[in-house]
């Protein structure tokens, strides 16, 4: 675990701490002050949505952001941003310049790294953490005040590696009410404890669904267990998300930025003070 005078960049740290071994190298080109991990004990509760919301609204405060997508599961962060990694490059030194998108978010994704997006990911775990490590080592991060770490889903063999490798600040639990949300609350509170990484709090998308003509809420799934799951583990509920036509559209067609998102505004706030 980092100590408290973590400056992010072990190679220039003098703090000492005993997580130096086991902690990646941030280039000595790129500033990285903050680090969030986002996670969720399955796919498709909407992990890759608040990651690239947040980033997006921390944009639209005037900070510098970024994602490191590390989940292969599927180009989500690529797509709700629209893009392809066009601009992706090396440069003759191999400093690998991460995508921007229009907002001035930067980007890197494994997805960015297939040649054709559609494809299965045979990838081992190990050779997906090689990946984490060269995004951390050799890309070139451009005075980034917030990244945020799409993580795979679970508490695998990847995410084990971001805990023990990217110097977190804390990290976010995503769920969804379908989900036997105690049992994976239960593992990522464990998984982070473990690790000394502090958990902001949890996150419940797809809560409801507002009619749009008497903005009635209606929970599809029944009463939220969130509120209850929260205060036994005593975490934040940071946010409740609905379920809304704008928002899958505007990721569909890659334009998560424009979307306001107010419903993470307790939650920026709580990461960012
Ligand atoms: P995960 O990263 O957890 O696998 P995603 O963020 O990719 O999940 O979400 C899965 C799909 O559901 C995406 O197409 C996303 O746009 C859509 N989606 C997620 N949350 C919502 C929501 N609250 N309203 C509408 N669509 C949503
Ligand atoms: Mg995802």
């Amino acid at each position: 675990m980092a100590d408290q005078n973590c400056t992010h960049n072990c190679s220039t740290c003098s703090s000492g701490c005993s997580a130096r071994d086991l902690k990646f190298h941030l280039n000595p080109k790129s500033t990285v002050r903050h680090v969030i991990g986002i996670v969720s004990g399955k796919g498709g509760v909407g992990k890759s949505l608040v990651t690239s919301l947040l980033a997006a609204k921390t944009a639209k405060k005037g900070l510098r952001a970024a994602v490191l997508d590390a989940d292969i599961t599927g180009p989500s962060i690529p797509t709700a941003f629209g893009t392809n990694g066009e601009r992706v490059y090396c440069d003759e030194n191999g400093l690998i310049f991460p995508e921007t998108t229009p907002s001035g978010i930067q980007l890197m994704s494994m997805n960015f790294l297939l040649k054709n997006e559609n494809d299965p990911v045979l990838w081992r775990g190990s050779m997906i953490n090689s990946i984490v490590k060269k995004f951390w080592e050799e890309v070139f991060w451009d005075n980034v005040d917030y990244m945020f770490v799409d993580m795979p889903p679970g508490t695998g063999d990847v995410p084990l590696t971001v805990f023990q490798s990217l110097p977190l600040d804390g990290i976010i639990i995503v769920t969804s009410p379908q989900e036997l949300v105690r049992v994976i609350v239960e593992k990522a509170v464990k998984m982070a404890q473990t690790m000394k990484i502090p958990v902001y709090g949890l996150i419940e998308n797809m809560s409801y669904v507002q009619c749009p003509d008497c903005s009635k809420k209606i929970y599809l799934f029944g009463e939220s267990h969130a509120p209850q799951i929260s205060q036994e583990f005593h975490l934040p509920l940071l946010a409740q998300i609905p379920i809304a036509p704008k928002t899958a559209q505007a990721v569909d067609k890659g334009q998560v930025e424009t979307l306001e998102a107010e419903f993470l505004d307790a939650a920026l706030k709580i990461v960012q003070g």
